[in-house]
């Protein structure tokens, strides 16, 4: 029977540790912040925002929402964002992905000031996490480190696959399993040898997007499977993009979906505003 990676536990331990840290803040009479923005109301990016809110009030820490129509222009919302960088009390902003197609998501992510980019995903926090410097770490791939750090997990040395190389996942994914110090080959939609390069992997993540794609075929024998993927069946059932059924006999640890990856994303975005609030005090 392999390890069931327990994403759940995990997250709650860190989101108690983060309250523990945000507790000792209020005592001091600071107040850490979070503005979360959210542009339209997709039904899905809602039901991100409220748990981001949950998790926040949970931990202590304030959040601000700003939710702007669908229709609200690049204009308006870089206005607000400068708003936001200028606010000695905002610590965090958090614009909700996807933007309405009027948006330039790029635009967007570059205008908030990276020591407030709590997400990660400003290109000064990626050529941070590039060149081994303090910065903010997306949140998903940063929760999966701890996942496999605190399963007892050794990074160090062992072959790394990643399937996906998008900027949120796939690319920090990679870059943060090579600064673990892993061999780290990462795979996309033109690698070619696909099952046989997956079946190097001591550990695999699947961040592909194609509902159960990552089956027994692509597997090793005792590798460490990590599935970020999330997706719906007809029945309504969640599925991660591993064929979890067909996998998780053979490998020798495995996240669940759901119950894996996805809980830990919102406990690091928690991790990552207690770290905003440090740095802003180191810096003073
Ligand atoms: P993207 O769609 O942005 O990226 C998917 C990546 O997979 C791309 O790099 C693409 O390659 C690659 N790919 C697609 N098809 C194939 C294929 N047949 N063979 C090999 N590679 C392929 O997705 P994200 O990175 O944003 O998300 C990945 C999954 O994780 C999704 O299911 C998403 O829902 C989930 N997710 C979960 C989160 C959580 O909190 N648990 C958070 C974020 C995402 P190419 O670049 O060549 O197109």
């Amino acid at each position: 029977m392999p390890q069931i990676i327990d994403g759940k536990a995990i997250s709650a331990q860190i989101k108690e540790e983060v309250k523990a840290r945000v507790a000792v803040y209020r005592e001091r009479g600071a107040e850490i912040t979070l503005a979360v923005v959210q542009v339209g109301n997709d039904p899905a990016s809602s039901v991100y925002v409220g748990n981001k809110k949950k998790a926040c009030a949970y931990v202590g820490i304030r959040s601000l929402s700003y939710e702007l129509p669908e229709e609200t222009t690049e204009e308006e919302l870089l206005a607000l964002i400068a708003d936001l960088n200028s606010r000695e009390d905002v610590h965090g902003i958090l614009v909700q992905l996807p933007l309405p197609q009027q948006i330039d998501e790029h635009k967007v992510i570059c205008a908030i000031d990276p020591s407030k980019d709590v997400d990660g995903f400003h290109p000064q926090n990626v050529g941070a996490l590039c060149t081994g410097e303090e910065g903010f770490v997306s949140c998903t791939p940063a929760g999966i480190i701890q996942l496999l750090k605190r399963s007892g997990i050794v990074i160090e040395g062992r072959e790394c696959v990643v399937i996906g190389r998008s900027n949120i996942v796939g690319k920090p994914m990679a870059l943060l399993l090579l600064r673990e110090n892993g061999t780290v080959t990462i795979c996309h939609s033109k690698t070619k040898n696909l099952k046989e390069t997956a079946k190097r992997a001591d550990i695999l993540v699947a961040a592909v997007g194609k509902p159960r794609m990552i089956t027994a075929d692509y597997v090793k024998e005792g590798a460490v499977v990590i599935d970020v993927g999330i997706h719906r069946n007809k029945d309504n059932k969640l599925c991660g993009d591993v064929d979890y059924e067909s996998v998780a006999p053979l490998s020798a640890a495995i996240t669940p979906v759901p119950g894996g990856v996805g809980p830990m994303t919102i406990a690091m975005l928690m991790y990552n505003c207690v770290e905003a609030f440090r740095f802003r005090e180191q810096d003073r």
